[in-house]
């Protein structure tokens, strides 16, 4: 169990204890999720200081502290509602965390969802559940999210990365769809601590998985795919699964798709990565699956793209297997993911694909561009690899 104590302060701005029933509410969302497993433990009020936040030394003490704190405070900017910091292990094995939110603004529980509150509901007020989720979700190791600007359905938020709890910035609109988690959000959570009890799961030997958005079988609801490695000994196939009719209100598809499956991958697959996109000038979506193969030797970044999914999620047709200039890949990459986005003037989209290089010193993260991908999946010429400056494998970070 993850023990955590919340500063016996609170914030000013609520009455009672309405801040503490809230933080805590928002530990319990991400345990409750049934297909990850972690186990937080609330541990009481406490006047110990939130460490990592309030120094500049960046003091490890051990004892995981939610506090409202000055904006001036350490590493908070005034403009940040709230940080988190994990310290943790070469081995990611997370020591400690802190989160403070920051009491330069004005903090309310809104009353969403029929909670009552003596507080109001006031637009400027920030939604300590909603914050606080977000929190929690650094101190699981995911990220912020950013604008994709994905246009998949009519409501104003339709940037699907917007209604997840991770995206990074929060505005009044949008605080009472972020009390709950979301898709992605639990996507995230099961991808690092997943749970292997989970009724109909396949986990085996499995390497590397992604997820990706679109709307599938009707046009306009969000459903997702996911795609995963299988990876026994012999010959390797890279499976996948739909997620039909996301849930807006709970994350949840209606129904899951049976499983598909590729082969002909090799025996060695390292990382998989999926997309959904529109190549061609057929108006169905087309399906981007992208993996490592890691042989000895030189890894290889290799696709294939399943042409005019129907709205059971199955392509016409296969292309062959296309192969990324990899010479500059590296002998020992993992994980891979894959997005394409239009950044040039001409009408056709550049593919991007992200993988960690994983020698035996620190962990990089690098990418390649393929320019202009045609109508058959092909680009017109890829870069060399461009380094992120990323270090996975750096000791501390400090997220808002
Ligand atoms: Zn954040």
């Amino acid at each position: 169990m993850i023990s955590y104590l919340i500063h016996e302060s609170g914030t000013p701005d609520v009455s009672g204890t309405t801040e503490f029933s809230a933080v805590q509410e928002s530990f319990q969302k991400w345990e409750s999720d049934v297909a990850s497993y972690i186990d937080f433990g609330y541990a009481g009020t406490t006047n110990r200081p939130a460490s990592l936040l309030e120094s500049e030394s960046n003091r490890l003490d051990c004892v995981n502290v939610v506090k409202w704190v000055n904006y001036n405070i350490g590493f908070m900017s005034a403009l940040a509602l709230a940080s988190n910091s994990t310290r943790y292990t070469n081995s990611n094995i997370i020591t400690e965390f802190d989160i403070a939110f920051n009491d330069y603004h004005d903090w309310a529980r809104w009353c969403i969802n029929g909670a009552s509150s003596s507080d109001g509901c006031i637009t400027g007020e920030y939604d300590i559940p909603s914050v606080a989720l977000h929190e929690v979700g650094h101190v699981l190791f995911l990220e912020d999210l950013y604008p994709i600007a994905v246009d998949l359905d009519s409501d104003p938020y339709n940037d699907v990365n917007k209604k997840q709890v991770m995206y990074y910035s929060f505005q009044d609109a949008t605080q009472d769809i972020r009390q709950s988690l979301n898709y992605g959000d639990r996507a995230g959570v099961r991808y690092i601590y997943a749970n292997t009890n989970t009724a109909g799961s396949s986990v085996g030997e499995t390497q590397g998985a992604d997820i990706a958005a679109g709307a599938v079988n009707d046009g306009s609801t969000v459903d997702y795919v996911l795609a995963w490695a299988d990876n026994p000994v012999g010959a390797n196939s890279i499976r996948y699964r739909y997620g039909w009719d996301v849930s807006s209100s709970t994350g949840v598809p209606s129904s899951w798709s049976t499983d598909y499956s590729i082969t002909g991958i090799g025996d060695e697959t390292q990382g998989v990565g999926v997309n959904l996109i529109n190549l061609d000038s057929n108006s169905r979506l087309d399906l981007i699956i992208a993996w490592i193969d890691n042989p000895v030797g030189n890894n290889t970044i290799k696709y294939r793209i399943g042409w005019n999914i129907d709205t059971s999620g199955v392509p016409a047709s296969w292309s062959s297997t296309k192969t990324v200039p990899s010479s500059d890949v590296g002998n020992e990459s993992q994980e891979l993911a894959i997005t394409l986005s239009n950044i040039d003037s001409n009408s056709r989209p550049e593919m991007f694909v992200f993988w960690v290089d994983n020698p035996s010193g620190a962990n990089k993260i690098y990418y390649k561009i393929g320019w202009n991908v045609n109508t058959s999946g092909d680009a017109s010429s890829w870069s060399s690899r461009i380094d992120t400056g990323i270090q996975p494998g750096d000791e501390t970070r400090v997220r808002s």
